[in-house]
């Protein structure tokens, strides 16, 4: 793969959800809790009951401030946080308190990566597909527990600086080791506390242009990362050889078959 068609090189954005270690809720004084019984840490803020308002978790945001510290990262003076509207079963107001244009952090590195922006937002329910094995008048059964759902988020997402999913695992690992020394957060991938998805695109080797990009949605274990940003690369370099090119598009990767399925455009996006 050198003459004709050149060389591509991958490159790979990571944006990474990292469950806050604080007591209660983002905007609620629920507390935060994994494995207790469904639907036992709700209350009308959390669930979005008429006529509730939310306050934000001071500890929360100071564990958002350290992160920025830590990174570098240029602190805001004032920042906002903003309702994202969109409709799921996972969300019971209708909408995700998060930050959009004045995010708490903007800038920084970690590493040779550099940093574009943390911000703080609140984490939806959890939602189980049962399948066929919960039928329910005849059709398959979702249940869902609201213990998660305000859970206190803090987002950090990298410029585009990864080059191979080898290294952004690498680089993955040394961002758990710095928030787990920051006692931010106990970064467990096995009960969700980080969350990562990937932006991939391909480029000619050399090119400061890029190409277009697929996101890799919600993978939670440093295998399948490494596994599924393999696989998208693998995917892409396929279909440009074979003369077809990339579309936009939010994919699943399911680390038991090692396929890439498409998730949905991109509906909820701007609001
Ligand atoms: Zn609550």
């Amino acid at each position: 793969m050198s003459e004709q068609g050149g060389e591509l090189e991958a490159v790979i954005g990571l944006e990474i959800h990292i469950q806050l270690a604080t007591a209660t809720k983002m905007f609620c004084s629920c507390a935060l809790s994994f494995g207790d019984p469904p639907n036992t840490h709700t209350c009308p803020v959390c669930l979005g009951l008429p006529g509730s308002l939310p306050v934000a978790n001071a500890r929360a945001v100071h564990f958002g401030l350290m992160i920025g510290l830590a990174l570098g990262s240029e602190l805001a003076p004032r920042s906002i946080f903003h309702r994202k509207n969109y409709f799921y079963p996972d969300l019971p107001k209708g909408y995700q308190i998060s930050q959009y244009d004045e995010p708490l952090c903007r800038g920084g590195h970690l590493g040779e990566v550099r940093i574009h922006r943390v911000h703080l937002e609140e984490d939806a329910a959890k939602l189980t597909h049962l399948g066929a094995s919960g039928r329910i008048h005849g059709s398959d059964a979702s249940i869902v527990d609201f213990n998660r759902g305000g859970t206190p988020l803090a987002e950090i997402v990298t410029e585009p600086d990864l080059r191979s999913a080898e290294q952004a695992g690498e680089w993955l690992k040394l961002l758990r080791t710095t928030m787990r020394r920051l006692g931010v957060s106990d970064v467990n991938m096995e009960e969700g506390s980080l969350r990562c998805d990937a932006n991939i695109s391909l480029r000619a080797a050399g090119s400061e242009q890029l190409g277009v990009k697929t996101e890799l949605k919600n993978m939670n274990s440093f295998r399948f990362i490494e596994r599924g940003i393999r696989a998208e690369i693998a995917r892409q370099q396929k279909l440009i050889a074979g003369g077809g090119t990339v579309t936009q598009e939010t994919l699943h990767f399911d680390p038991a078959s090692g396929a890439i399925t498409s998730l949905r455009s991109k509906e909820e996006a701007h609001d």
